[in-house]
């Protein structure tokens, strides 16, 4: 039965203290019951309201009525019951808030013996790591990085690089050119780059000799994915040109950047090949890593470098004459300027560093492949 106000039947201290009591214990209880916030704001409204609210009504009915004598007891007594009440509000309200708080700590609590999330760290994909790897060991000996476009201009993928017109590469059997280009100039037609040679002929165009460069970078044929071909692959390419560069620069550089990066233990060999850009041109052979260059493991045939101890690994050769002719208006005066390039598989490089025989798993994003190598 909640709480009412009632008049006093008589002014005496006796009947204030006991009204004053019954007051007092009835606010603390309903104070005690009190759970949330919407339960203070209607007992501080039931208690303090203006209008009918608990001590309007004692004012009303214990104060305004009361005899002249009596009034300043009964003033000071209401007074005294006002100032409790306040303060019992006040109070109500700090442990609602108090209680907020802790709940709010319980639900942010951790729980330390749960399981922790895990995320994984990315990595280097192995085709990316091998070829920052080779691309380090030549800028290691002073080689700078160069980047081209992946889409490139007729001229810059095959003309300039001396692929004479009808050359089988620029075949659409090899090259994947881009549709609906018929009514350009064949030099400004659009293809996915080959190779990425076109890079060397954009740097001789903005670089003055000397240079050394070396390029990475993804390249397209038109080539059905297996398990050594794949439509889209990486190269590393190289070039430096200068007053008096030799093939025994060439040599000299390429077998130590192999020994550098397969091993001090490797040989190499060079055996002459044909390229449009270079000459004369060479294919760098190493001596194979797996059998030690003696074409077996143990009773079985060695299938890396397939029983001959040797493995290709790229083309190189010295700069014709005839491409520096492209850029000779730069400083690269055929007569005065010679140089030697050089240009890998950066896939075929993986495969043999990583021991994997299926270029098609480098691709296929199966992280449990993958995961090994990272
Ligand atoms: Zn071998």
């Amino acid at each position: 039965m909640a709480y009412t106000v009632t008049k006093l039947k008589d002014y005496s201290p006796t009947t204030l203290d006991t009204a004053a009591k019954e007051l007092l214990r009835a606010l603390d209880q309903e104070a005690t019951a009190i759970r949330n916030e919407p339960d203070w704001k209607a007992f501080r409204d039931r208690w303090m309201a203006r209008k009918n609210g608990v001590l309007t009504q004692v004012n009303d009915l214990w104060l305004k009525t009361a005899p002249k004598e009596a009034k300043r007891n009964v003033g000071q007594r209401v007074n005294e019951l006002k100032k409790a009440a306040e303060q019992t509000i006040e109070a109500a309200l700090q442990q609602i808030e108090a209680k907020a708080v802790l709940s709010r700590l319980i639900g942010d609590r951790l729980d330390v013996t749960l399981p922790g999330i895990s995320r994984p760290i990315g990595a280097e994909h192995p085709v990316i790591k091998a070829s920052n790897d080779m691309v380090g060991v030549f800028r290691n000996l002073g080689f700078s990085v160069q980047e081209g476009p992946e889409i490139e201009t007729d001229y810059y993928n095959f003309e300039s690089l001396n692929f004479p017109p009808n050359h089988p590469a620029r075949d659409t059997q090899d090259t994947l050119f881009i549709a609906n280009q018929q009514s350009k100039p064949l030099r400004e037609q659009l293809l996915l780059r080959t190779h990425t040679s076109p890079v060397q002929i954009r740097t001789m165009e903005k670089i003055k000799p000397p240079i050394r460069i070396v390029i990475p970078g993804k390249v397209y044929r038109n080539d059905p994915p297996d398990a050594s071909h794949s439509p889209m692959f990486h190269q590393i390419e190289g070039l430096a040109v200068d007053t008096n560069i030799t093939f025994g620069d060439l040599k000299g550089t390429l077998d130590h950047a192999m020994k550098a990066f397969f091993g001090s233990s490797v040989k190499t060999s060079f055996r002459p090949s044909f390229f449009p850009f270079t000459e004369p041109s060479a294919e760098l052979l190493v001596s194979c890593f797996v059998c030690g260059g003696s074409g077996r493991r143990g009773s079985d045939p060695c299938r890396p470098c397939k029983q001959t101890g040797w493995i290709e690994i790229l083309g190189c050769g010295m700069v014709d004459p005839n491409v520096f002719e492209f850029v000779k208006h730069n400083g690269y005066e055929p007569s005065k300027v010679s140089g030697f390039a050089f240009g890998m598989g950066a896939d075929r490089i993986a495969l043999l560093k990583y021991g994997v025989d299926d270029l098609q798993l480098f691709f296929q994003n199966d992280v449990r492949f993958l995961s090994q190598f990272a």
